[in-house]
């Protein structure tokens, strides 16, 4: 039986964007912010968008489709209000209906709350049926519904008076295993918060303008910063009209960042986790390189999978010396083949995506090199496409380990049966099954010796920790060797 795209998919990437513009220094709304923020977080999802925004009281925008559709001139030239809040959403097709998209905007005893969310809340059902039992009505099948209800329903008076240690402590007790980064927009004020275990990224811009909250801190970039910071785990913002404050709500910190974040979901012009994006690409093409000249392999040029695989091309072709050729042209127009029901229509997109420059491979060896392989289908499609015009030799060089694992925590990958992974089991088989004449990943060790053996989420590479720590109070993982046991408590 044909799956559908639903049971495709688990999860989703989000960008979020949020604050209060300092109407003393910009005459120009927060519309103008959010809208500008939220394109500058656009590669984080592209189904839908939406802003709520105003002062005291919210009003809320969203429809399926780009920002720059959603949020065009027209629909926003009059939107006023100096406080608010956005989003940017990828979804599954399934999922992707306007109910879905954010903010989600609630009525609290007379007051108003939204919320825009990044990130995946695993015990979201077994909330969701608790406060149903009560009573409790939901408009989406959205996780991000079920995080503000809760939130809602623990405070219990209004949101006026919510403060932000209730609100995180409500966080703590109920989501403290969840992945989220989200903004809350409640009457006069706005709050941020990143989960404990800080999957994805949450980050924080004093500007002339105002205060400004982001997914990356590219949104930022249009801006007059006086200082940007990264949200640690554990920890959140509160943005009033006297200021700001970054505190820390939660003290189970148990930090599981999302490495794929930094391999293939970030701009590469943003600084997440400590780093900058593009500059740790650049380093695991140079690592992948070096196990290549250990090897003497001979070779042309470095051809990137363009945009995904383009600065661990660069850092490749840097560490061996050996030519860096633009081989492949990208369609900027073409839809994602990611989310593509079939094999058959993401090899189609593959197709329309992407074409060989026949003048630069003809004839040549060729380094190909991408981020990631999910399914296998963009380098079985491109390798097909590349030796049509000619190519020589291709091989293909990954910079990241193979994926063995979906993710619960907010990425999007494909069930265990679907992956690339679970038809190969060696870089020889991959190699077979794509038509390469060689393939190389980026190993485990590598990785975690890059990134550091502890305080990341490394699951969709296989690394079993992530079940040992559902599995027992202490939690040690082969890989891993950090013990943690502060998480105790919850499981
Ligand atoms: P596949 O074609 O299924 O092997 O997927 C690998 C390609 O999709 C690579 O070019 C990646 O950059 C990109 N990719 C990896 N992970 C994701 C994701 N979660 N969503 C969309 N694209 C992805």
């Amino acid at each position: 039986m044909q799956k559908t795209i639903q049971s495709d998919k688990l999860g989703e990437e989000c960008g979020i964007f949020g604050g209060r513009v300092n109407i003393k220094e910009t005459s120009e709304p927060i519309v103008q912010f959010l809208r500008d923020g939220l394109l500058k977080l656009q590669h984080r999802g592209q189904e839908s968008a939406g802003i709520s925004v105003g002062d005291a009281n919210q009003r809320l925008y969203k429809a399926v489709g780009l920002v720059k559709e959603v949020l065009e001139d027209n629909n926003i030239q009059n939107i006023k209000g100096n406080l608010g809040i956005g989003h940017v959403r990828y979804s599954t097709q399934g999922g992707s209906e306007v109910i879905n998209a954010q903010p989600h905007l609630i009525e609290c005893m007379g007051c108003q709350v939204s919320i825009a969310h990044n990130g995946n809340i695993k015990n979201s059902q077994k909330i969701k049926k608790e406060l149903l039992r009560m009573g409790e009505i939901f408009k989406s099948t959205s996780d991000s519904e079920v995080l503000l209800k809760k939130i809602a329903f623990d405070m219990n008076k209004s949101p006026e008076l919510w403060s932000f240690e209730e609100i995180g402590k409500s966080l703590d007790d109920n989501f403290s295993l969840g992945a989220f980064s989200i903004v809350l927009y409640l009457p006069n004020r706005i709050l941020a918060f990143r989960d404990p275990c800080g999957y994805r990224p949450l980050m924080f811009c004093e500007a002339t303008e105002g205060c400004f909250i982001a997914s990356e801190d590219v949104a930022f970039s249009g801006l007059e910063s006086i200082k940007i910071e990264e949200i640690k785990a554990g920890w959140g913002v509160e943005i009033t009209d006297k200021g700001y404050e970054i505190k820390q709500y939660s003290e189970l910190i148990n930090e599981q960042k999302c490495v794929f974040e930094t391999i293939y979901f970030a701009n590469p012009a943003s600084n997440i986790f400590g780093s900058n994006v593009y500059k740790s690409r650049i380093e695991l093409g140079k690592i992948l390189a070096k196990r290549d000249i250990e090897s003497a392999l001979d070779a042309d040029i470095v051809v990137p999978v363009m945009d995904s695989g383009f600065s661990s091309a660069i850092g490749y072709a840097k560490e061996s010396g050996i030519p860096f050729e633009i081989g492949l042209s990208r369609n900027d127009y073409q839809g994602r083949s990611f989310i593509q029901p079939t094999q058959e229509a993401r090899f189609e997109v593959v197709r329309k995506k992407l074409s060989p420059i026949k003048s630069v491979v003809e004839g040549k060896k060729i380094i190909l090199v991408d981020d990631s392989i999910v399914r296998g289908t963009t380098a079985t499609e491109i390798i097909r496409m590349l030796r049509r015009v000619g190519a020589k030799e291709i091989h293909f060089r990954l910079a990241s380990p193979m994926i063995k694992e979906s993710c619960f925590w907010g990425v999007d990958i494909p069930t265990t049966e679907e992956l690339l992974a679970n038809n190969c089991k060696s870089e020889e088989d991959v190699a077979k099954y794509i038509n390469a004449d060689s393939v190389r990943y980026l190993s485990f060790e590598d990785l975690s010796e890059f990134f550091g053996k502890q305080d990341w989420c490394y699951k969709c590479f296989g690394c079993k920790c992530e079940e040992k720590r559902e599995e027992s109070n202490i939690i040690k993982c082969e890989q891993h060797t950090k013990i943690h046991t502060k998480v105790q408590a919850l499981v």
